[in-house]
């Protein structure tokens, strides 16, 4: 029997108190490495609690020793990175140098978290009135948790942890079922670098999990990434609970391509961001919008850029794209595309049914291309969270903004071009919240805010960067006057 995932609570790993486990998969070959368990409700009040109850001495630790431990698991991260990398492309199915390229991304978090020092400095002025101070101090809120999805197991959490615990926070942390192994071997790292007891708890599991780490009354701050659904129910019912939230959700990214853009970098980016990790990115291009003579040149090299994409496991030499996460999201993406023909798109290369020498049993989509999608058309609209970029075309640069701006999300959008005319145009009237010019994934570093607009983003503070330093502290605001006799003699 596959081995079955403990639970990391209060210093010490532990069996959920359920028999009921799901089976995690190798999405290239359907293979089960592991069981994860669902685990009940008392699972995560324990791990609540042993959050709670660490947090009073937690707090205490001086902030420079508390990065320390950060700067540990930075070597540990970085001894580890293969191995790591290695966990992702099994569960995840993404390249091993997208799992790299994946894991670098999360020691960067922890690298930007050890300023902690300098970022939870407050305020101060001097004698707001005579012989009175007024301070501005940053405080730990107490218990904070995330909740993360299947597409970055090992990034995702780092947007937030390092933040939480340095800012002298303690945590509960819930991976995605799809994908729990990642962060189980990073919590084995968190073990070596000696953190007390408690200041770091993980909880496997799904619904039940996710909505007792929703109610808990000790649960200060809530950090979701997921889809859009999700995303809006947990900040709703958070918020309601009076808690700090922040929910990344779901996209639907368009790149718009000038005619003066440079045809050979505008395909090879455009393949990466559309194909890149199989299209299961938040900040992947999934419609491309060709402008006035763009449509030609770019439509042809598009074509046999995306042919040409190597497909397959993704620890094997050579392979540029990996499957999907499984069979239910092959599927849903197959009748998608089918979708799209049907709404009358033209299937310019299609990816179904691939056959992949060796991986049968593989979640296998090949890039997949659909021309004159209709931006009004249901698979126009609709996260495809795969391989497949829908092409459309305007004549004007203005009909290519109205159109992102007319989409419900609002993660990424990007220009390609050689105008910087043009450029700032975009900049400045596209509603997204990441902009790319000449970027294909305009992912932000771990010192800028992975911002979101509109559907991709409930909530005010982003991930990273300053964000991430103001969601994990409040403000506690001190007047002060000590009567004391050269302070009344002005
Ligand atoms: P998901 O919404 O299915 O799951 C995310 C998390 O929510 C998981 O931990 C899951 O256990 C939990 N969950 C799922 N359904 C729930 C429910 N009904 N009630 C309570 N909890 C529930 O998302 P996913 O499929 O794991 O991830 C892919 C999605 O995440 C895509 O939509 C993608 O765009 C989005 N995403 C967004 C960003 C961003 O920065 N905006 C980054 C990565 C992924």
């Amino acid at each position: 029997m596959a081995d079955r995932l403990q639970n990391y609570i209060n210093g010490a790993w532990c069996a959920a108190s359920t028999s009921d486990y799901l089976d995690v998969v190798n999405p290239a070959t359907n293979e089960v490495l592991a069981q994860v368990p669902l685990s009940p409700a008392a699972d995560v009040v324990a791990a609540t609690e042993a959050a709670a109850a660490a947090f009073t001495s937690w707090r205490r630790v001086p902030v420079g020793d508390r990065i320390q431990y950060l700067f540990k698991l930075k070597g540990l991260m970085e001894a580890h990175l293969d191995e790591l990398a290695r966990t992702i492309t099994l569960e995840c199915g993404k390249t091993f140098a997208e799992a790299k390229a994946e894991m670098q991304r999360a020691i960067e978090n922890v690298e930007v978290a050890c300023g902690a020092p300098i970022m939870m400095q407050g305020d101060v002025s001097e004698d707001i009135a005579r012989g009175i101070d007024e301070l501005m101090i940053r405080q730990p809120l107490g218990v904070c948790a995330a909740i993360a999805p299947f597409n970055f197991p090992g990034m995702i959490p780092f947007w937030f942890l390092p933040y939480a615990i340095a800012c002298g926070n303690t945590y509960v942390i819930k991976p995605s079922e799809k994908v729990p192994l990642t962060l189980h071997k990073v919590m084995e790292l968190i073990e070596q670098t000696g953190l007390p007891a408690g200041v770091v708890n993980l909880v496997n599991g799904a619904k039940e999990a996710v909505d007792t780490i929703l109610d808990h009354p000790a649960i200060r701050a809530i950090s979701f990434v997921g889809s859009s659904p999700v995303a809006r129910y947990v900040y709703g019912r958070a918020a309601a609970n009076g808690k700090r939230v922040q929910c990344q959700g779901g996209a639907k990214n368009p790149i718009i391509v000038l005619p003066d853009a440079d045809v050979e970098m505008t395909t090879r980016i455009t393949m990466d961001s559309a194909f890149g990790c199989a299209g299961q990115r938040c900040l992947a291009a999934s419609l491309m919008v060709t402008v006035g003579k763009a449509r030609g040149p770019f439509t042809e090299a598009i074509a046999e850029a995306a042919k040409s994409r190597v497909v397959g496991f993704g620890l094997e030499q050579g392979v540029q794209m990996g499957p999907v996460i499984n069979h239910q999201s092959r599927d849903r993406i197959h009748d998608l595309i089918s979708q799209g023909i049907e709404e009358g798109a033209k299937p310019l290369i299609d990816g179904r049914n691939p056959n992949i020498s060796g991986y049968e049993n593989g979640s296998f989509v090949r890039p997949t291309l659909l021309q004159d999608v209709r931006p009004d058309s249901r698979i126009a609209q609709t996260e495809i969270f795969g391989p497949v970029l829908g092409m459309l075309h305007v004549e004007t640069i203005e009909e290519a903004i109205a159109l992102v701006n007319a989409g419900q999300w609002g993660n990424m959008a990007c220009l390609f071009t050689s105008s910087g005319a043009a450029a700032r145009k975009f900049r400045y009237e596209a509603e997204a919240g990441n902009i790319g010019i000449n970027i294909g994934v305009a992912a932000p570093m771990a010192f800028f805010p992975f911002s979101g607009w509109k559907e991709s983003f409930f909530g005010d503070l982003h991930g990273q960067g300053k964000h991430a330093f103001e969601f994990f502290t409040q403000t506690k605001v001190v007047v002060e006057r000590w009567f004391q006799d050269w302070t009344r003699q002005f």
